[in-house]
């Protein structure tokens, strides 16, 4: 089985963040990102936290699927050890007004401390950080350019319940139906009915940023004309890309945190010398 870099490498691919980027962040941003491939200017702190994190997480789920419990204060100490590689890795981390490096290492090892304690026991771990890459094919049959890719943090068995487990850190709680209208159960139910032939349950367990951070799980489930729909976003998104069409979101909440801040600001000038030249 190759691992998720593997399969990027070997060809043009779709993945669930990819789409949403396209869609639901900035498609401006995803040209920066996809099509120029610019360099980033800084590594956003969510992005490094949210990195240190997994890497724990999936420490603790491959333990698990060894037979070992691993203990919280285990995982905290785990977490802080990465988390300092990880602020030297990238060295170019741009937090927000109220937080830097050490309150990061803090929060992050309260919310291991959070996520390993709120365990189930009886949930029996079947696999961690396992890569998908699938054809996209749509209701006429017709399979796209591009395959899906994709990576499970976790796949967790229970009274033979079999469930896609991803792992996610939060400013605050969810509301209650965000899990339901999310892209990625989408992506990853189908990828995965579409290897097994059948659609397993999904579950983000998300734990807070805050003081005193929280666990909370978000069940949710997909049907065949969701995965209908998605393939047609995926359609719509190629063909808008095809086109070159791509546009500035800068009323959402991403700009604060968008590594291409500064191609951005000159974006439309490039854009209009080229029309003028086209049209004199
Ligand atoms: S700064 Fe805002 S509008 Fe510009 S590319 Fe980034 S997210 Fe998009």
């Amino acid at each position: 089985m190759a691992t998720l870099q593997q399969y990027r490498e070997q060809r043009p691919h779709w993945s669930y963040s990819a789409l949403n980027q396209f869609f639901n962040i900035c498609s401006l941003q995803y040209y920066f990102d996809k099509v120029e491939k610019l360099p980033k200017a800084f590594t956003p702190a969510s992005l490094a936290f949210g990195s240190a994190y997994h890497r724990v997480m999936e420490w603790v789920a491959l333990s698990r699927m060894q037979g070992h419990q691993v203990k919280p204060q285990e995982a905290a100490d785990l977490f802080q050890d990465l988390w300092g590689r990880q602020v030297e890795e990238d060295g170019d981390i741009k937090y927000d007004d109220e937080t830097d490096a050490e309150t990061s290492a803090k929060l992050g090892r309260d919310m291991i401390t959070c996520a390993v304690s709120g365990f189930d026991p009886e949930e029996e771990v079947v696999s961690v950080s396992e890569a998908f890459c699938v054809p996209l094919r749509d209701s006429t049959g017709v399979t796209l350019e591009r395959p899906l890719l994709g990576e499970y943090d976790c796949v967790v068995r229970k009274a033979g319940q079999v469930k896609i487990v991803d792992w996610k850190t939060s400013g605050k709680k969810w509301p209650k139906a965000k899990a339901g209208k999310d892209w990625q159960p989408t992506a990853f139910l189908m990828a995965y009915s579409l290897m097994r032939g059948v659609v397993p349950g999904f579950r983000f367990d998300v734990v807070t940023k805050t003081k005193t951070p929280a666990l909370e799980s978000h069940e949710t489930s997909r049907t065949e004309n969701d995965f209908m729909r998605f393939v047609h976003l995926v359609k719509l998104a190629d063909s808008m890309i095809n086109a070159g069409h791509f546009a500035p979101s800068e009323q959402g909440f991403y700009c604060g945190g968008c590594p291409h801040q500064t191609a951005c600001k000159t974006w439309h000038v490039a854009k209009t010398r080229t029309v003028v030249r086209m049209a004199a």
